[in-house]
């Protein structure tokens, strides 16, 4: 296996994915992946389940979340991997940003009746961690809108008739609680969909300053080439991780199958010598990195 796939950014049902956490690691394997990480919004709900799948399935999981973080004002996606999902800040910060995912939904709600649109809690509830996407699919379901897209789009992306905003943790402050739970983290595609505003590669520097050990690069968000190219070079000049990942949503995001992009080889065995250390500073009790065979 000299160039196992790798592929470090996924979602399940536990969040805004489609499958469940099994079928998301038999979809991977089937999709002949040979490490594939579970990354779902702010949540650790998904492990043990991927856990049991992927020994069942002879495949390498690695758990991981991706949190919702902001930084001057800007929302960054953190991904964070094989942290201790005990750790007590960990925990409470995470507590918190669920916390506000939930009241935010009837408050969308709301703001949905007002313009026209009527749901009920009911039809947006989910066994996982709510997000505007479940919004976006009740309304497909009720006939309001053609796509999760189209919802985006015109109802619920920043600006539109139904956005409520919700709380986030501070980037920096994230960033040293996924190393005191003994985890690495990752910035999740920075120069997508709000663009490069809110991580300049100033910021980024900054960031490596902080503990940050990788940025996602290869990413469908990072639409042109050079985008990803130059992200590469500052990454590169950082001496940070370079990683690839589909965001895999099950049928939840078109255009991103599961390793559509993926992580070279020595960039993931940085990224397991940075945990390794980082488990170890932290002195608590991470999950086991993955062993892969090659
Ligand atoms: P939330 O976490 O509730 O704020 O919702 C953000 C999630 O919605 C992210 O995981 C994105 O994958 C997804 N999302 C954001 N914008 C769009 C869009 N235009 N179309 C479809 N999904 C989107
Ligand atoms: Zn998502
Ligand atoms: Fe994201
Ligand atoms: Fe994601």
């Amino acid at each position: 296996m000299s160039h196992p796939r790798i592929d470090l950014h996924t979602h399940s049902a536990l969040s805004d994915g489609t499958q469940t956490p099994t079928e998301l690691v038999y979809a991977a394997r089937e999709a002949g992946l040979d490490v594939v990480a579970i990354t779902d919004h702010d949540t650790t709900a998904g492990w043990g389940e991927a856990q049991a799948a992927a020994d069942r399935a002879d495949l390498a999981l690695v758990r991981g979340l991706e949190v919702s973080t902001s930084h001057h004002g800007g929302a960054v996606h953190l991904l964070a991997y094989l942290p201790d999902p005990t750790h007590p800040g960990l925990v409470a910060e995470l507590g918190r940003i669920v916390g506000g995912r939930g009241s935010r939904v009837p408050a969308m709600l709301d703001a949905l009746r007002s313009a026209g649109i009527d749901l009920s809690a009911a039809d947006v509830a989910t066994d996982g961690v709510p997000g505007r996407p479940h919004v976006a699919d009740a309304m497909v379901r009720a006939g309001y809108v053609a796509s999760r897209d189209a919802a985006f789009d015109d109802w619920l992306a920043e600006g539109r008739p139904g956005y409520v905003g919700r709380y986030a943790a501070d980037l920096v402050t994230m960033i040293g609680l996924v190393a005191a739970a003994g985890g690495v983290s990752v910035v999740a595609h920075p120069w997508g969909r709000g663009g490069r505003a809110a991580l300049p590669p100033d910021q980024l520097a900054l960031l490596a300053g902080h503990g940050l050990v990788g940025v996602e690069v290869d990413h469908q968000d990072h639409v042109a080439p050079d985008v990803r190219e130059e992200l590469r070079g500052v990454v590169r000049d950082l001496d940070l991780v370079a990683t690839g990942s589909s965001d895999h949503h099950g049928l939840g995001k078109s255009g991103h199958p599961l390793g559509v992009h993926t992580t070279a080889l020595e960039e993931w065995e940085r990224l397991l010598d940075a945990a390794r250390g980082a488990a170890e500073s932290s002195g608590r009790s991470t999950p086991s990195a993955p062993a892969l065979r090659l």
